[in-house]
């Protein structure tokens, strides 16, 4: 695999980050997943604001154009001839010198990282049509869930504890409310309404999660922006997970309780479906 390091294509095996480097000691760094589908690149635009965003609520600079993004992009696509699968960019506030608690200068180079992951079948996962279960735990994470930072400790955490009780992924709680899934932003539908929570920073805004609701409300489903408990969603209709990777997936059983029929939902379906064919459009 060739892979993208502070302006250079590499060989993975040659690209090599210094052990001092903020992102390694201190998880100081954020990260963007992106999707490809017949080799084009699904929600750029999204996906770079939110980068910018990121980088912005924690002191630091866009090291590149949206033009110089996008290259890089394609061209990590190109050189690896991804048809299906993931493209992932990681910006650390690099470091020269010793591990600090302070910030290093302001122009201290970042450290710039993409790699792709060839993923044949992403849009024709099989878990689309079987569900997923998911287990609750106490959501444990850090208070600033809207910056994508590479501290993903707690979610690894709780996804282990999902694969040991049996399930494929977990839900977190906070105050009595389901705030999102490990690596997803997560939704209820109740008598045909999608009901999901609010933005806020105590979820990470979902670029996928703002291209369905829009695609949603354009095709005249009721959306409601509200938290949700464990309960609630266990007594829906439906539920249902969005992520780059994933794009909608149905979850039929929460905490060992089976939803409705305990069998994938029509409106579960219908969204993946008009998720995958409305953002195809806006590829690049
Ligand atoms: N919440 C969390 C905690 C995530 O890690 C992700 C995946 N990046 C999401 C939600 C979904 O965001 P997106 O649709 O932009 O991939």
């Amino acid at each position: 695999r060739t892979v993208y390091l502070n302006g250079e294509y590499l060989p993975e095996a040659e690209a090599k980050v210094s052990i001092f480097d903020r992102g390694f000691v201190m998880a100081d760094g954020v990260y963007e997943v992106t999707s490809v589908l017949d080799g084009k690149i699904l929600e750029f635009k999204g996906h770079l604001a939110r980068l910018g965003r990121s980088l912005s609520e924690l002191g630091m600079g866009n090291p590149l154009s949206d033009d110089e993004w996008l290259a890089i992009h394609r061209k990590l696509v190109e050189l690896n001839n991804i048809d299906e699968g993931l493209i992932y960019l990681q910006v650390t506030r690099g470091n020269a010198g010793d591990r600090d608690f302070a910030y290093p200068p302001q122009d201290t180079p970042q450290t710039v990282v993409l790699f792709t992951q060839a993923k044949p079948g992403l849009a024709d996962n099989p878990v689309a049509k079987t569900g997923m279960r998911v287990i609750s735990v106490p959501d444990l994470r850090w208070s600033r869930r809207d910056i994508k930072t590479v501290q993903l400790l707690y979610p690894s955490m709780a996804k282990m504890e999902a694969k040991a009780r049996g399930a494929d992924d977990a839900w977190l709680v906070e105050d009595g409310f389901v705030t999102e899934g490990t690596s997803n932003n997560v939704y209820i539908v109740k008598d045909g309404t999608i009901i999901t929570r609010q933005l806020s920073t105590d979820i990470l805004h979902g670029i996928t999660r703002a291209s369905l609701l829009r695609y949603a409300a354009e095709a005249q489903m009721q959306v409601i922006e509200r938290p949700f408990t464990i309960e609630e969603a266990q007594s829906a209709d439906e539920a249902f997970l969005t992520s780059a990777s994933a794009f909608v997936l149905p979850v039929v059983e929460i905490d060992g309780v089976k939803l409705a029929s305990g069998n994938v939902g029509p409106v579960a379906t219908r969204l993946r479906e008009l998720y995958l064919e409305e953002s195809m459009k806006s590829a690049l």
